[in-house]
């Protein structure tokens, strides 16, 4: 058996002994109550919904004969013997004897007090995960009591919870049983979902399922209450989901109550609008894709309340200049756009890009960057406060020091996915307890940093909320838009412009590095550039950094006749925009690269990209990666170098990497492999996700529960209030992470 059953299990007067260990009790709160907040339990109803992860079967005995290799089992004995080994390491061995055979327990922890009540001819009922041992039938650190021959056993299956370290099972069956009765005694499992919406899909009553899963049916065996199948399941996931939708759809509403300025296309002092200036300048036409979402961005732009829009495209698809059409409504509309990305790279070039389309129209931009001298960035803040600048252009971090705007319409965030769904949905902490209004406020996601405080800002100068365009590379699977996203506009561009040829991704076992020298060689010997991506090291940033300096040393002596470039995340600002410049410029041959090219960097006469390492990494950031190469016209390759041996998760990417360059597919396969938590960004941040329905296999209580709180909120049914303080409760920020 293995650890994860010892502290969670010891019901009754069990004795546990994993529970006492010196370190659990180190680390464990001291009080009940800081126990149970550790697993998110604050309120009543947080207790009532602390479902059972799974259910014991002891309403029966299993005699030894009929034991299963690994599944949990009953056993009731006599002990015949009792005896300490010592070798491999100490260990208390029982041998438990029934008419039909013998079953041994191993202690591996044991204590004196133990020893002492586990003698001969004592009776015992042991519970535990049998499996086959060096002396036959066995259980290591089952839950054991003593009993009489006879003794009745409990007619229903024993739930078991989630647990935590000196929190018991029985102790939190205690609490979940007096939090179900009291919850009930003032009448509260009622329904919060509208009846007839129940009726229709054929719910069953809230009471029946909180029922049904703390206390199985006596009879029920383990299989009945199957999380995919049983009604009372399907209960709480539509209830757990229909939450969600209130929560972000209230939010999307609340929205749409505030002012934000109007970005309306009409007559402009300069007589031609800057969009179809713009437009007309470019060497290229928008592709049927791009301007379908130019004009959905038009339109909202237009309305009185702030848009609050993610434009997602893959790689490539041409996001850049969809924003810098944006930007040209606000600035003719007379008022500032801030354009940010998330690395000083990325800034630089959309500067370069932005100013090579809009200075010759006359637009004045201010470069805030943190290589800038002092007395410049203070220069360029002033030109952004005083209105002088009407287009400013940086990173998330420059503007969030302290950078006021004089008249803010338009805030454009790239690259919005790398800084996860965490940061644009962390919630403020409101009180314990969410009333009505203040729910809205708990589900409205602040703006991720520097916007949050041009908000401010904007709000103080005109009371006015700017507009927001959020841009993403990595798409989002319709699952997840529908839950997670729903707060949100969301456009896709899902077309490429034209004359792409799709990159050709090899895969290459990292003995094989000659015949990738022979490729670096080949494609710079007809003018074309070369990346080279180094390992994630994920222990040691240090470490990385050694890797690729030495990587960068090793192809500057195998590359005789070739500039080898190196661009890293310590360099200084100004360090790595030089080494960008020089590679932009053609200047060098090829690039030796941490992962700080990932996002956006955009050299169409790059056409080799070599990752190191690549099992690695993970599936979205090969994508992007990749999609630094095919962006001119010639055909580009990706080798994925990879070492064995790989685990079969590493094998499926790289396969998936293989087989598709389609950033849908590729996401979902992604979403697939590493679950949502992982795949928005919140694993580390410990915040749970939806903890009962399941995003690939309850598509459709989505899609009824999203119809359900549409129907609820357009008729202010006083019921979405009771439904979100029951599922949000104490949770500061439970549905939206
Ligand atoms: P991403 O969506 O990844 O941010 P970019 O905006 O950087 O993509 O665009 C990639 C490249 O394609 C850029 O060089 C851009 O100028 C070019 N581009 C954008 N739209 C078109 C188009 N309609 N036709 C041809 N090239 C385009
Ligand atoms: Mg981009």
């Amino acid at each position: 058996m293995t650890a994860k059953a010892t502290p969670a299990s010891g019901a009754g007067k069990a004795a546990s002994p994993g529970k006492k260990k010196p370190a659990a009790r180190k680390t464990a709160p001291a009080t009940l109550q800081g126990r149970l907040a550790k697993l998110g339990l604050k309120s009543r109803f947080d207790l009532v919904l602390h479902l059972p992860l799974r259910y014991e079967d002891e309403t029966r005995i299993t005699p030894v004969a009929e034991l299963v290799d690994g599944a949990f089992a009953q056993v009731e004995g006599e002990i015949a013997e009792a005896t300490i080994q010592y070798r491999p390491r100490r260990t208390l061995i029982v041998k438990l004897v029934e008419p039909g055979g013998a079953l041994h327990l191993r202690f591996l922890n044991f204590y004196g007090s133990q020893v002492k009540q586990l003698t001969e001819g004592k009776r015992l009922l042991v519970s535990g995960e049998a499996r086959t041992g060096f002396f036959g039938a066995e259980m290591i650190h089952p839950r054991y009591r003593e009993v009489e021959t006879g003794a009745p056993l409990p007619a229903s299956l024993t739930p078991v919870y989630p647990a935590t370290a000196g929190l018991g099972q029985a102790t939190l069956r205690r609490v979940v049983v007096g939090a179900i009765a009291s919850a009930e005694k003032d009448g509260q499992l009622t329904d919060t979902a509208p009846r007839g919406a129940s009726a229709r899909l054929g719910l069953m009553p809230f009471a029946e399922a909180i029922h049904a899963l703390h206390f199985p049916a006596p009879g029920a065996g383990p299989a009945t209450l199957d999380r995919n199948a049983h009604p009372a399941w399907r209960r709480m996931k539509f209830d757990e989901l229909l939450a969600q939708q209130l929560s972000l759809q209230s939010a999307y509403r609340a929205r749409r109550l505030e002012s934000a300025p109007r970005l309306a296309p009409g007559p402009v002092p300069s007589g031609e609008p800057l969009q179809e200036r713009l437009l007309a300048a470019l060497p290229f036409a928008l592709t049927g894709a791009q301007r379908r979402v130019q004009g959905e961005i038009g339109r909202d732009l237009e309305a009185p309340h702030p848009m609050r829009r993610l434009l997602q495209g893959d790689v490539g698809s041409g996001k850049t200049i969809v924003a810098a059409l944006a930007a040209c409504r606000a600035i003719d509309c007379g008022y500032q756009a801030v354009f940010m990305a998330p690395t000083e790279i990325l800034a630089e070039q959309h500067y370069r890009k932005l100013t090579h389309w809009l200075e010759p129209l006359g637009v004045r931009i201010a470069w805030l960057s943190g290589s800038l001298k002092k007395r410049d960035k203070a220069a360029a803040a002033q030109r952004i406060a005083d209105g002088a600048a009407q287009l400013a252009i940086g990173t998330h971090a420059l503007f969030q020091d302290s950078v006021s705007f004089d008249k803010l319409g338009l805030v454009i965030v790239d690259e919005q996915h790398r800084f996860g769904v965490g940061q644009r949905l962390a919630l403020t902490h409101k009180g314990a307890h969410a009333e009505p209004d203040q729910v809205e406020t708990l589900a409205t996601p602040p703006l991720p940093n520097g916007m949050e405080q041009g908000q401010a800002l904007a709000q103080k100068a005109g009371g006015l909320v700017p507009h927001q365009l959020m841009m993403s590379a990595t798409p989002i699977p319709r699952t997840l838009a529908m839950t997670f996203y729903a707060d949100l506009d969301v456009s896709v561009i899902d077309e490429m412009p034209p004359g792409r040829t799709p990159v050709k991704t090899k895969l290459v076992a990292d003995t094989r590095r000659d015949e990738v020298v022979a490729r670096i060689l080949e494609a710079c010997g007809a003018g074309r550039q070369v990346y080279w991506v180094c390992p994630l090291i994920e222990e040691s940033e240090t470490l990385q950094l050694k890797t690729a300096v030495e990587t960068h040393e090793r192809l500057t002596a195998m590359l005789p006749g070739l500039t080898v470039g190196l661009v890293h995340g310590r360099q200084k600002p100004a360090e790595k925009a030089a080494a960008m410049a020089q590679f932009v410029a053609g200047a060098t041959d090829v690039l030796v690269a941490t992962t700080v090219i990932e996002v956006g960097v955009d050299v169409p006469n790059a056409s080799l990209m070599v990752v190191e390492h690549a099992e690695r990494f993970g599936l979205s950031q090969l994508h992007q990666l990749r999609g630094r190469v095919g962006r001119g016209e010639d055909e580009s390759v990706c080798i994925l170098l990879y070492q064995h041996p790989l685990s079969e998760n590493a094998r499926q990417r790289l396969k998936v990497m293989f087989e598709s360059t389609d950033g849908f597919e590729i996401a979902r396969a992604d979403l697939q492999l590493r679950g949502p938590g992982e795949f928005l960004g919140t694993a580390q941040s410990g915040v749970p996700l939806l903890r009962f329905a399941d995003l690939e296999a309850d598509v459709e209580l989505i899609e009824q529960a999203r119809d359900c709180a549409t129907q609820m909120l357009d008729g202010a049914d006083p019921l979405a209030a009771a439904h979100l303080a029951r599922w949000l409760g104490s949770r500061e920020s439970y549905l939206m992470t």
